[in-house]
């Protein structure tokens, strides 16, 4: 029987540290500021931004919410970025995507300076992340490392296998398993023998987003299981990429959906967040 892997107790210690920095930058009269800004009327995305405004109160970190209507312009929006670009209240600025269909979501992530892209999806970061000399690292993947570090088990030396490729989930995932001197092994949906290449995941990590995706036997006696997915079962209810039930009783330690890699997306912002006010003010 695995461990559960306890996401919202990690999440709270990640955010009562930064509670406690926030407190220390603010005896210096530095008060970090996170703006969000979302686009259109996305029903999950509006969740994601009040959740987001919510943690940053919780943590003492100062907070502006931009909701632009669906038909607001790229060239609108890139204008409000470079407003709070220039804003010295305002240290990290996050776009919620997904973004309406007319607007380049590339476009507006380079508009963002790279030292407040507490999301760290421009470009420059995500090179800094590729060399290993970052001062981000992207929420989720970040929240993934600090989760498996809770574990108290090594990652050096191990064979991680990361299922998908996305640039803010996958990709970033398996930069840092690498840099913490994993042998890493990434699947996407034009591998061949995926089930074979997990079984032999002593950490393994599913960012399909595809409920049931991760069955028992895809999972190695004692591995570590991280399911990323954020899916809905046939009847509504909020679940994973693993499938939880079968993989349990083989792994040693297991996130479960809700309450594993999801509170952490926003505990690490927040800690994203009081980097760059730390940066800006050097
Ligand atoms: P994405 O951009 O859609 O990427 C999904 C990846 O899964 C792609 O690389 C895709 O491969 C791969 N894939 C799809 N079907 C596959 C198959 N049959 N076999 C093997 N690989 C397959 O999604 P994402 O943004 O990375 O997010 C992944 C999941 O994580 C979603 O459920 C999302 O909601 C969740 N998520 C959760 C959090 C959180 O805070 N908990 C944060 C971000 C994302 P190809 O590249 O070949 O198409």
């Amino acid at each position: 029987m695995a461990r559960i892997i306890d996401g919202k107790a990690v999440s709270a210690a990640v955010k009562q540290n930064v509670s406690e920095e926030v407190a220390s930058l603010k005896e210096r009269g530095i008060a970090p500021g996170l703006a969000v800004i979302i686009v259109g009327e996305d029903s999950a995305s509006k969740i994601y931004v009040r959740n987001k405004k919510r943690a940053c109160e919780e943590v003492g970190i100062y907070s502006e919410e931009y909701a632009l209507p669906e038909e607001t312009t790229q060239t609108e929006l890139i204008e409000l970025i470079g407003k709070l670009n220039a804003d010295e209240k305002i240290s990290g600025i996050l776009v919620q995507a997904p973004l309406p269909k007319h607007i380049d979501e590339m476009a507006v992530i380079e508009a963002i300076l790279p030292v407040k892209d507490v999301d760290a999806f421009h470009p420059y970061n995500v090179g800094k992340i590729m060399i290993g000399d970052f001062d981000f690292l992207p929420c989720t993947p970040a929240g993934v490392m600090e989760l498996i570090s809770s574990t108290g088990e090594r990652v050096d030396g191990k064979n991680c296998v990361v299922i998908g490729r996305s640039n803010i989930v996958g990709k970033p995932m398996a930069m840092l398993l690498l840099h913490a001197n994993a042998t890493v092994t990434i699947c996407h949906s034009r591998t061949k023998n995926l089930a074979e290449i997990c079984k032999t995941a002593d950490i393994l990590v599913s960012a399909v987003g595809r409920a049931g995706f991760v069955t028992g036997d895809m999972v190695k006696p004692d591995a570590i299981v991280i399911d990323v997915g954020m899916n809905r079962d046939e009847k509504g209810k909020l679940c994973g990429d693993v499938s939880f039930i079968e993989a349990e009783p083989k792994a040693s330690f297991i996130t479960p959906v809700p309450g594993g890699v999801g509170p952490m997306t926003i505990a690490m912002l927040m800690k994203n967040t009081v980097t760059a006010a730390k940066i800006q003010n050097a």
